[in-house]
């Protein structure tokens, strides 16, 4: 019997986990779901999975919670201290799937229990990577990467020693922009930058994928993960999204994973680790889609990359910088006060603004998110005025 918990189940990547729980049967036993705000859905799932526990972030909530879990006896509870606390309790395996730096502290919290963290929330490991990385060595945690790239890699590097690769190779699809003009990018609304063509996501990473600055955070998480620098680190824009990432090895071989764009495939993959579960995701019919293409990147329309690679050689406390300013800059995109161009604009001068920090306590990293946070609505609202 394995104990798993859930930690963001009503999001996008977390709809996808439940999903594969309900179909893995009483192997699989739910500790704890904790959702946001989302209580209707956070309810049906605890109803559905039996979990022992659900916890809402949203302090507002706890009495609906109740009332929707009443009759079952799925403890519940709210607030940011509970979400800490049900990260906190042992389970065998913890999906990370709180999206944004919010996730950070109940990750740490999961990862301290020593055991399986299947970790979606890139946000966490692309602020506070060495503390994360510290806390994973000091627990003996395992750390299994969720993003569909990153466990492409992992798949694709299994067994074999980091020394004998010489780079890896990060697909992106480009997003909805892949060919727009930037005056189409400056001028373009939230509801076109949201039309993914072809992941079904959550909305901060559906932006985040737009401007690339999705792909700029990977490759800060590959740095982490795989212990790479950056100059490793390779990205190509692959609009079929079929092939999520490569290795090339030191011999000139290139070892490749590749399937259908369902998250279910890189999460049933964690969860079973270091086995395989079948799972009824679309099998990639290879014949028909007859073209595999792929590019590098442009920089200009996309300066996201550029940032992100300047955030992973400055070190210290630049990815939190970077991280906290484009959570920031997208929430402000999304509520039509920015345009789709500001949001690198904004990220950018947050980044020059603070300069270069130091950050290797937590304490130092929430500052520092702090700050870029403050820096950034600051900007936000001069341009919005
Ligand atoms: P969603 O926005 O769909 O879901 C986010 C989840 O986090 C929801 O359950 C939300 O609750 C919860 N949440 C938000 N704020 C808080 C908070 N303060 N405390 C507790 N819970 C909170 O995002 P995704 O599922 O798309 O993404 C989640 C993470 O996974 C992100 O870091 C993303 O970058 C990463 N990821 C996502 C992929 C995808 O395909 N979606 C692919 C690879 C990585 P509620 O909805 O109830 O408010």
């Amino acid at each position: 019997m394995k104990t798993v918990t859930v930690l963001g189940s009503t999001g996008s990547i977390g709809c996808s986990t439940v999903d594969l729980l309900r179909q893995s049967g009483p192997e699989v036993s739910v500790r704890c779901l904790v959702g946001g705000r989302n209580v209707a859905v956070l309810a049906e799932q605890a109803r559905e999975v039996g979990a022992e526990r659900a916890v809402i972030a949203d302090e507002t909530l706890l009495g609906e919670l109740r009332e929707r879990l009443s009759g079952t006896n799925i403890e519940v509870a709210a607030g940011r201290a509970a979400v800490i606390e049900a990260a906190a309790v042992p389970a065998d395996w913890t999906m990370a799937a709180i999206t944004g730096a919010a996730g950070l502290e109940p990750t740490l919290a999961s990862i301290r229990n020593g055991k399986s963290v299947a970790l979606a929330n890139k946000e966490a490991l692309v602020c506070a990577g060495d503390v994360m990385l510290r806390a994973v060595k000091e627990a003996g945690a395992t750390l299994l990467p969720v993003d569909s790239e990153h466990n492409a890699i992992f798949q694709a590097m299994a067994d074999r020693q980091v020394d004998q690769v010489e780079k890896i190779i990060l697909t992106a699809s480009g997003g909805p922009f892949r060919k727009a003009t930037l005056e189409e990018m400056e001028a373009a609304p939230p509801s076109v930058a949201l039309k993914h063509p072809t992941w079904t996501m959550g909305a901060k990473i559906t932006i985040d994928s737009a401007t690339m600055f999705n792909k700029g955070l990977e490759v800060i998480e590959a740095a982490r993960i795989f212990d790479l620098t950056e100059d490793r680190i390779d990205v190509l824009v692959h609009p079929q999204s079929a092939v999520h990432g490569f290795v090339q090895y030191t011999d000139g071989s290139l070892i490749a994973q590749i399937g259908s764009a369902d998250m279910r495939i890189p999460i049933a993959h964690c969860l079973a680790w270091p086995r395989r579960m079948s799972t009824t995701s679309p099998r990639l019919d290879l014949a028909a889609m007859a073209t595999l293409t792929f590019e590098a990147p442009d920089e200009v329309r996309f300066p996201a990359l550029r940032l992100a690679r300047e955030a992973l050689r400055n070190g210290g406390a630049a990815s939190a910088i970077l991280s906290a300013a484009n959570e920031i800059a997208v929430e402000a995109f999304l509520g039509s006060r920015i345009g789709f161009l500001d949001i690198a604009r904004v990220v950018e001068q947050v980044m020059r603004d603070i300069g270069h920090q130091t950050a290797d306590s937590l304490e130092e990293v929430l500052h520092w998110d702090a700050e870029a946070r403050r820096k950034a609505s600051f900007l936000v609202a001069a341009k919005a005025a």
